[in-house]
């Protein structure tokens, strides 16, 4: 079978690499070995009605306005801004750590300055900053890394926080004033309609074909392709050569909650020190739907299972560049997104990848 352009994985770089190419006049195989479109980020209605994300939380959110404007072809939005609490000591704290978390678990009255102050003194410097514990002992020092990172970070990497390079606790801020948002990104908005409802739009092109629980190693031998644009994991199109890429795998267990019309008061309570899992994520806050039962999601860390977080940290980066090395060479084969990148990427940053990709490689 002759293609054109082959695009393995139809997540968000297989999908908008897609789109962009389509629009440039290229003819368009998408593949996925799981039976939906969307990659990690797909959301579909639970037994009971609700919308839920089955491979866990997915809240939008970036500082690139043509990211959005871009994704705004194919959605409308929601306005949402993420709140996050965490369970310490009994209480639920707002995480990032703010002026409000400092004065309830340590029970003070401090002002914005007075929280500065008190960070100041409990902080403890740090240079230079390699790892994430540098970054959280720089910041709020020993006893609110342990309360709110040692073992958050334990459950969800399997690692020490000073295993782990410094951009992982680093996406975490550290705040005096009382905004209890998770993110401050100037856009933060759900898909009206669903991730998957936009992912539909973005693949309805003429030049688009779309074929599901296909598996690119059962296929690779039999097609003849002009171009590939691979999202999966990389060391596994190189047949593991080098030995294989560590990726964090999760079990979620998901649970319906009949004639409960809230089951926590925010989109998702950590637990960085009791139970097995790291997070409870409860649908309706972040989608908005009304619904007279309630679904969550509780997230427990995985060592094997399916990829879906790079782990990143020195020597994994060096086995990655050795595959990256090889990537180079195959210049009939683009490598992008999170598992082919091998990049803590969220959603946005897998878009601006694959925007910037396609473009290089529409004719
Ligand atoms: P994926 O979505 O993983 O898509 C890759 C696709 O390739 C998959 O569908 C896979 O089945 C397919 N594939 C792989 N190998 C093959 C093969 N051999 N043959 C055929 N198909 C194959 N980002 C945010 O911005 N905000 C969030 O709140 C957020 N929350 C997250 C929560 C969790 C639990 C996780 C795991 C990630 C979260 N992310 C979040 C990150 C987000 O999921 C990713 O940035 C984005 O989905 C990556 O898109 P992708 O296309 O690179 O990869
Ligand atoms: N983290 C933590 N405690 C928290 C929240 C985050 O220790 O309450 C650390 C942990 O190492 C986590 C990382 O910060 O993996 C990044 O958190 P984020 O919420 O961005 O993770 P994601 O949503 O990508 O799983």
């Amino acid at each position: 079978m002759n293609v054109d352009v082959l695009i393995v994985g139809a997540g968000f770089a297989g999908s908008v690499s897609a789109r962009v190419l389509a629009e440039a006049g290229r003819q368009v195989l998408v593949i996925d070995k799981r039976d939906h479109i969307g990659g990690n980020a797909f959301d579909t209605y639970d037994e009971h009605g609700v919308l839920i994300h089955p491979y866990g939380p997915h809240i939008f959110h970036t500082n690139a306005k043509r990211i959005i404007e871009w994704l705004s072809r194919f959605t409308e939005w929601r306005f949402y801004e993420h709140r996050v609490l965490a369970s310490v000591d009994g209480q639920l704290l707002p995480i990032p750590i703010n002026r409000t978390t400092l004065n309830r678990l340590y029970g003070q009255n401090l002002d914005e300055t007075g929280a500065a102050a008190w960070l100041e003194k409990v902080r403890e410097p740090r240079d230079p900053i390699r790892t994430s514990e540098d970054v959280v002992l720089n910041s709020v020092g020993r006893d609110l890394c342990d309360k709110f990172f040692r073992g958050y970070t334990r459950k969800q990497w399997g690692l020490d926080l000073s295993e782990l390079s410094a951009g992982v606790a680093a996406r975490i801020p550290t705040r005096t004033n009382d905004d209890d948002r998770y993110f401050t990104d100037t856009y933060q908005f759900m898909p009206r309609d669903g991730y998957t409802a936009m992912f539909r739009r973005m693949l309805d092109h003429p030049n688009i074909t779309v074929q599901l629980s296909t598996d690119y190693f059962a296929l690779r031998d039999h097609l003849q392709v002009n171009h590939t644009v691979y999202t999966g994991p990389i060391d596994a199109f190189f047949d593991y050569c080098f030995g294989r890429l560590p990726y964090r795998s999760l079990r979620f267990e998901h649970q319906h909650f009949p004639n409960t019309v809230q089951f926590q008061p925010v989109g998702t309570v950590n637990y960085p020190n009791e139970h097995a899992y790291t997070r409870i994520t409860e649908f309706k806050h972040i989608t908005g739907q009304t619904h007279s039962g309630t679904s969550i999601v509780r997230e427990y860390p995985q060592p094997e299972g399916d990829p879906y977080y790079p782990i990143p940290r020195p020597e994994n980066d060096a086995l990655f560049k050795r595959y990256e090395a090889l990537a180079q060479k195959r210049v009939e084969v683009t490598f992008v997104g999170r598992l082919a990148q091998y990049r803590y990427y969220n959603m946005d940053q897998v878009v601006a990848a694959a925007l910037q990709m396609a473009s290089k490689i529409k004719s």
